[in-house]
Parts: structure tokens; sequence; C-alpha cells
């Protein structure tokens, strides 16, 4: 299902409360029911990523509390809501999530949801020009990884903020143009990073293809022996190719995710061996979720540094 339909249930709902239809959500509560700014508290707001709760935070400043259900070292691709998770999405005032089959386990929760709350995917607005197609209608859904497109989801989450919020609708707008400007010059800092690495060592192996939008940005080739999910089986022959490619071509590091096994790493680091060519491992990326809170890691911002760091030591 498309991501935008989920808006348009909670429009339906919406129109339903206020019309006094009377619509009962399915856990029995009334529809639209408590909104926690109407009595002056913060909007509870529930992410399903750190890096879109990191932008909600951004966002919405004071005027809101945001949570992430999935936390360090977390795979959202496959990632099943819990009895736990679905009772804090049920007191949510809003659900963001990132969206483009992301959270490939969770659309059913979403849809549910949808008929009580908003429910809104950060990439929804995200122009498909600027999107990688992995077939047919599918897109690469890694965005957080250009940090520049990633600037470009804030103006949904804006939205989202002052449409339940009108009251404070001019932070929101001021808290997302800072947030946009802090950005761009990470942005800025990650092209200068990576353009230092001599460009014949501008090669990033990993895991899981989650780098493509960086590989993009910020010109670096990415290659990996899964691909954009987690979910299927790495081929034994992707894994040769990359020995080959890694032999061949001198490449000194691959690099381990947060969020993924480490086991197909090794077996390229094995398989170099075994041709006489010595990779290391060059260290850690976080790639489908952040540190751990209360670290640099633990922000967006940070995460994105320490990948850029980790890779352009590894590989100079
Ligand atoms: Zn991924």
């Amino acid at each position: 299902m498309p991501d935008s339909k989920y808006r348009s249930l909670w429009a339906v709902a919406l129109l339903a409360a206020t019309t006094g239809c009377g619509a009962i959500g399915q856990s029995g509560e009334p529809a639209a029911a408590t909104q926690s700014n109407a009595v002056g508290q913060p909007l509870k707001i529930v992410a399903t990523t750190a890096m879109v709760a990191d932008l909600a935070q951004h966002v919405g400043g004071e005027h809101v509390t945001v949570s992430a259900l999935m936390g360090e070292g977390v795979d959202p691709h496959l990632y099943k809501a819990t009895s736990g998770d679905v009772a804090r999405l049920s007191r949510a005032d809003l659900i963001l999530y990132s969206g483009l089959h992301l959270e490939g386990k969770m659309g059913e929760v979403f849809e549910r949801l949808a008929r009580r709350k908003p429910v809104v995917a950060v990439t929804d607005d995200l122009s498909r020009d600027r999107l990688l197609r992995v077939g047919g209608e599918q897109y690469d859904p890694h965005v957080w990884f250009d940090v520049s497109l990633w600037g470009s989801t804030l103006p949904a989450v804006e939205r989202a903020l002052a449409e339940l919020d009108p009251a404070h609708a001019t932070d929101y707008r001021s808290n997302a143009e800072r947030y946009q400007a802090e950005l761009a010059k990470l942005d800025e800092e990650c092209r200068a990073q990576i353009a230092s690495i001599p460009e014949s060592r501008r090669v990033l192996v990993t895991a899981h293809d989650a780098f493509h939008y960086f590989g993009r940005a910020y010109d670096i080739e990415v290659q990996a022996i899964q691909g954009i999910s987690t979910q299927s089986e790495a081929a034994i022959s992707k894994i040769n190719e990359l020995v080959e490619l890694l032999s061949d071509r001198g490449i000194k590091a691959v690099f381990v995710e947060t969020s993924v096994s480490e086991r197909n790493i090794r077996a390229l680091v094995e398989g170099c061996a075994a041709r006489g060519h010595r990779v290391e491992i060059g260290g850690q990326l976080y790639s489908d979720a952040m540190g751990p809170s209360g670290t640099p890691e633990g922000t967006y911002a940070g995460m994105v540094r320490h990948n850029v760091e980790t890779i352009r030591r590894a590989l100079q």
C-alpha cells in the first residue's frame, strides 16, 4: 500500500469525529481522542527509528516529547511491533516513520492506527526523481545517508506538527529552518572528508546495501553482500565476486554494521586472505540504527560523522 494512504485514513477518521459520527478505533477508544497539547502538555510523538526521532525532536523542540521504538543495533527491515509498542503507539498524538518500506513488517499496524491518529512517513513528500529506484515502484529506503536529502524531509515533519498544534506553528517553522542549516553544513563536511580519500581507494564494501545514497552524494563507489533489505540470504556467488574485486583493486578495508550480523563480512576477509590479499575490518558503521542515546553516535549528526570518519581513516 502506498504510504500516503495512511494519511487519508486519518483524514476520514478526523472528519467522522468532527461531524459526530463517533468513529471508534480498534481498541474501543474514540477517534482523535486525547491530544496532549489540548491541555498544554507536550505532544507525544512516537517514531520508528532513532533517525526519525531525531528529526521530530529538532523540529518539535520544547513542545514535544519524542521516543523511538527501535533502539541501538535494531534492524528495521525485520522489526515487528511488540504488544508493548502497540500500546505506546496507541498513546501517541503523532506517529512518524521513515517509509519507502523500510519498516517492511509494520504496515498493518500503521494502517490500523491511522484510523485514529496521524501516521506520517517523513519520506512521503520527497520527489521521486531524487530517489533511487530498485525495480518497479520500489525505492531504496536508506535516504538518511544523503544528508541533504534527509534535510528535505523536514518540511513534512514541520507540517505534521503544525497541523496538530497550530498554536506553535511558527516555532516549528523556525526550528526546522535552523536544523536544515545545520544539516547543510554537515553535508559539506561529509563531502570534504570523503574527497580526501584517493579516488582509486574510494570503495565502500558493507554487509547490506544501505549506502547507495551515501555513495551518490559523496562520490564513493558502494558494494554490498546483501541487497537493500536484510531479509534474504547472502549468495555465495556475491561473496566470491567481492573477494575478487577487493583483491584485484587492493582495497584495504571492509566494514561491519551495528544492525547486521558480521558473518558475511568475515567470510569476505577470509576469502581475501585465502587469495593472499590482506583486508581488514575498517570499523563498525551505523547503517539502519544509531548508537546508544547519550553518546555522540546517538544523534543523527554524530552517527553520520562517526561513519564518515571511520570510512576515511580505514581507506586513506
Ligand atoms: Zn537497511
